[in-house]
């Protein structure tokens, strides 16, 4: 048997039925027409943000990254929630613009920015987090045309990643930013061309669960920003100080010390250099916020036995579901946290394997894990299905098409 996932704490059952919300899935099942379903917990996204807010010192402002979940019901709920809102993209800009947020409240960062992106951007009011020299130019020569004063920010390549991340988004030669010697120059352009200077935005990786790696990343982080704007010549406004929150998928994994790096930011908030005496912080996380309060479920629809191994066959998979199969930037394929929704917390009987219903081996959820027995009509659940769930995944994958997704 192979191990599972931790699933996230606090999920509990009525009458042996997974609950989300006060109601058995099964019910959510039946309100949304069927699976597979993304069902999303309001409650636990408020808890969450509340936790986040009671560790970090009060000065650091909370965004949210778009891109973890933009599903247009969380997004609203999270309006009331957050500081603000990180897009990545001009589809993403009319996402946040549908949900009714405040678009002064948006910065829009990613390398390859089209210039419609960048028009629409700046009509809208959204901070530019400017990935090159050449997008500065354009986005300047933009505005020019529109008569706008446009809000631009530089993201910076820091000379430093997010030790242990999943993902590491700075350290070297990277598509993301400007190489940190380059920022003065561009700074002073942006300035002097009469923009609104916004100021940097420091992302250096994704996906950590040590608290000391993310406290010292922060350090880091704080002093490139005041190096840089020391060189620059002019006070920053604002410092994004990127993100990298993980929370634990595999099994092994821990949860993270927020209250750690929450006492260090604040240790580092009370000795600033000059430079960022008066500078605004926040730090932009997406999955940390969202990936625990999602559950996928799917539907069992054929049981068998192959070579005296159990297959639970479902309606589901990596389709809507690629990280769990372990097809989105992971190098060994682990279990994501899973279990029978129908038997939640029913005593292990058997080794089985959930996969999808698509015809490719990669389309598995669950390998070899330890579950009770479950029959064709029972619901499974894969757990840590809030971020990068439905959004990064190959919908389309085999004609499948997208699943249901609710907030509850
Ligand atoms: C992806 C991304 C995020 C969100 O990452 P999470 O791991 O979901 O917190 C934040 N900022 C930037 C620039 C990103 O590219």
């Amino acid at each position: 048997m192979k191990a599972l996932g931790p699933i996230p704490a606090g999920f509990t059952s009525i009458d042996g039925v997974l609950a989300m919300g006060g109601k058995p899935v099964t019910h959510w099942v039946e309100e949304a027409g069927g699976t597979p379903l993304f069902l999303y917990s309001a409650d636990r996204v408020r808890e969450r943000v509340a936790a986040l807010r009671a560790a970090m010192p009060g000065r650091l402002s909370l965004h949210y990254a778009v891109k973890a979940n933009p599903f247009a019901p969380l997004l609203s709920a999270m309006s009331g929630l957050v500081d603000g809102f990180d897009i990545a993209s001009g589809g993403e800009l009319e996402i946040v613009r549908g949900a009714g947020i405040a678009l002064d409240k948006v910065s829009f960062a990613g390398p390859g920015k089209r210039d419609a992106e960048l028009e629409a951007a700046i009509m809208a009011g959204v901070t530019l987090n400017l990935e090159s020299e050449g997008e500065a130019a354009r986005a300047l020569a933009i505005a020019g045309q529109l008569g706008v004063t446009p809000r631009l920010a530089i993201r910076v390549n820091p000379d430093f990643d997010l030790k242990g991340s999943g993902m590491k988004m700075g350290g070297g030669a990277k598509p993301f930013g400007l190489d940190a010697e380059r920022v003065p120059a561009l700074v002073r352009e942006v300035i002097a061309s009469g923009a609104e200077w916004r100021g940097f935005h420091i992302f250096a990786g994704s996906q950590a669960l040590s608290a000391e790696a993310i406290a010292e990343t922060q350090g880091q982080t704080l002093d490139l920003a005041a190096r840089l704007a020391d060189e620059s010549g002019a006070p920053l406004p604002h410092c994004n100080l990127g993100g990298g929150f993980g929370i634990p998928y595999f099994p092994g994994d821990e949860a993270l010390d927020i209250s750690l790096i929450g006492e260090r930011l604040a240790e580092r908030f009370e000795n600033l250099p000059d430079a960022l005496r008066e500078t605004h912080f926040c730090i932009e996380l997406g999955r940390y916020l969202v990936g625990e309060s999602g559950v996928y479920i799917a539907r069992i629809v054929d049981r068998k036995v192959s070579h005296g191994e159990v297959f639970l066959v479902t309606d589901g998979g990596l389709h809507h579901q690629l990280a769990a199969s372990g097809n989105f930037g992971t190098v060994v394929r682990r279990n994501y946290p899973s279990a029978i929704a129908t038997r939640f917390g029913a005593e292990v009987e058997e080794e089985a394997s959930i996969v999808g219903c698509l015809c490719t081996p990669l389309d598995k959820l669950a390998d070899k894990g330890g579950f009770p027995r479950a029959e064709v009509g029972d619901l499974v659940a894969v757990f840590c299905a809030g971020a990068y769930g439905a959004s990064a995944s190959p919908a389309n994958f085999l004609g499948q098409g997208p699943a249901r997704e609710l907030l509850v």
